[in-house]
């Protein structure tokens, strides 16, 4: 999870591509790789998803979302700055309300002081509950969705040889002569799979199921 920044590959893409800035701030590069440019694309609609939950305290009060109810808008004649943090937020002996109610109405204010929350663990992304059960589905959906799929641009494209291109064509038509097909063709004859010899030649084995492929 990129924001979250839990595994190399999402350290590696913020060190690369949004050095200091915060990644809600970053704009799109020339330079930049397709597989960025498409999480960009997605950005606003990924972070609905997710929310903070308030530990050390030391995500952006504005650029993060940590009340549940979406980013919130820096008051024009606050001291407050850009880089906010939450922790700017507390004193002592918890919350600090007089700063709270600069930036908060009284209802949200409310709500927050109600959670509890721990000081000492660091800041947690988590999955809004509504969409916590599904959620691999939304976020396939998400960046997927169903029109936007289509077959003839995945097989014909610059990014594939011509080679690579005919095979995949054949492969999605089911014209690669693997024992399945040549089968239901009439001919039947004993089959294994030539790499693993453990099941049947078949073309969701031999691309898909196959450990040895
Ligand atoms: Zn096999």
């Amino acid at each position: 999870m990129f924001r979250a920044q839990t595994s190399i590959w999402a350290k590696f893409l913020k060190g690369k591509y949004c050095r200091d800035q915060h990644p809600s701030l970053v704009t799109n590069r020339l330079e930049d790789s397709r597989t960025w440019k498409s999480m960009l694309k997605k950005r606003t609609k990924a972070e609905q998803l997710f929310i903070w939950e308030i530990g050390e305290g030391r995500k952006n009060v504005w650029l993060d979302n940590w009340t549940g109810e979406g980013l919130i808008s820096p008051p024009t004649d606050s001291h407050f700055n850009s880089t906010t943090q939450k922790s700017d937020l507390w004193s002592a002996n918890g919350w600090n309300q007089q700063a709270l109610q600069n930036i908060l109405d009284n209802r949200l204010i409310n709500t927050i002081m109600k959670k509890p929350f721990d000081r000492y663990r660091k800041d947690k992304l988590i999955v809004k509950k509504k969409v916590s059960q599904t959620f691999l589905a939304f976020i396939a959906n998400l960046c997927f969705p169903e029109s936007e799929i289509s077959w003839t641009k995945c097989v014909w494209n610059k990014y594939l040889s011509p080679s690579m291109a005919f095979l995949s064509w054949k492969l999605l038509y089911g014209f690669i002569p693997t024992d399945d097909i040549l089968k239901l063709k009439g001919l039947r004859g004993p089959s294994r799979c030539c790499l693993c010899k453990c099941e049947e030649e078949s073309l969701p084995h031999l691309f898909f199921k196959c450990y040895q492929a």
